[in-house]
């Protein structure tokens, strides 16, 4: 990478698209953002946003901007640079990629926006210190990117890590796939706010609304006990599997802290028998995980063949050798 480039970055959420633009150390050199227009009005909203965000850069830096990460929820095909399909933002093989490269004269990488958050942890983050970690995006749904032998595991079909749709709790609750009892259909953010309006008949704001409650709310205690105790399972199963050296938790639901961590390593332990109980982690950037994550898809683009990657790989084979 020139030590000299920055990146535009965007995380493309359900609600709202946060943007910046990134220095070639990661410093943040502009920030904004826009809710989430549906179908093609997403390429539109990235293109004026990257336009202003430049704008508003002093002289000397607008030109070090040399390329651009874009992700996105659903199924992507990063190497086509194609949204193949996002409910979410209304898009059915859109390519993206191509699209806003065109308007902004700039290269664009598209990527998954939990692969993009994990990588950002795993290389800045909470999880950059521990062998093969898993981490966990728990919001909306619940992802997980796992590390084998410093490798990201995609899996044949490239969707290796749909840990919400591993069913913890057989018969259990209606999820968005069809099944009953997935993880996702118990322990994300948007299960928590459902089981509690169905216990209590009232509306929360969001499940830190539940979070707040713990403690002098027997409904929201009741529904966080449920929540923290089906992840942990959740979280035992890829313990079993892939015996982590650590598990890092993220999203918005893990902004909970130790009210999460707490129980969730609680259970883990009383529940695990033959299987080590990795240590838990919440992750590092918040909220910003998805669009640094963007940032450093863009810079890798940069990357020459033969540059950092290569490097990486020649001190491995150094340390092996
Ligand atoms: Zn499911």
């Amino acid at each position: 990478m020139d030590a000299q480039s920055a990146a535009l970055a965007f995380d493309v959420g359900g609600t709202s698209i946060k943007a910046e633009v990134l220095g070639p150390d990661l410093d943040v050199w502009g920030r904004l953002s826009c809710p989430t227009p549906r179908g093609t009005g997403v390429a539109d909203a990235i293109v004026e946003t990257a336009h202003e965000l430049l704008a508003g850069l002093p002289a000397g830096r607008r030109e070090r901007v040399r390329s651009v990460g874009v992700a996105v929820p659903g199924l992507v095909d990063p190497d086509r640079g194609i949204s193949i399909y996002s409910a979410n933002l209304g898009l059915q093989d859109a390519p993206l990629a191509q699209s806003v490269s065109q308007r902004l004269e700039l290269p664009v990488q598209l990527g998954h926006d939990v692969t993009a958050a994990a990588e950002a942890e795993r290389q800045i983050g909470a999880a950059q210190d521990l062998d093969d970690p898993v981490v966990v995006i728990i919001g909306t749904g619940i992802a997980a990117v796992s590390y084998v032998r410093g490798e990201r595991v995609v899996g044949v079909s490239g969707q290796a890590g749909e840990l919400g749709h591993v069913v913890v709790r057989p018969g259990g609750p209606l999820c968005g796939c069809g099944n009953r009892g997935c993880l996702e259909a118990v322990a994300s953010a948007s299960a928590v706010v459902r089981a509690y309006a169905e216990i209590t008949g009232r509306t929360v704001t969001g499940a830190e609304e539940v979070v707040s409650l713990l403690g002098h709310d027997d409904a929201a205690d009741r529904v966080w006990q449920e929540a923290t105790t089906a992840l942990a399972d959740g979280l035992l199963s890829a313990a079993a599997l892939l015996a982590p050296g650590g598990i890092v938790l993220g999203g918005g639901l893990a902004e909970a802290g130790n009210a999460l961590l707490g129980p969730v390593a609680a259970r883990m332990r009383a529940a695990s028998r033959a299987v080590a109980t990795p240590p838990l982690a919440k992750a590092a950037l918040g909220g910003r995980a998805g669009v640094v994550g963007a940032a450093l898809l863009a810079f890798e683009a940069l990357d020459p063949p033969g540059g950092r990657a290569a490097a990486k790989q020649s001190a491995h084979a150094r340390e092996d050798g």
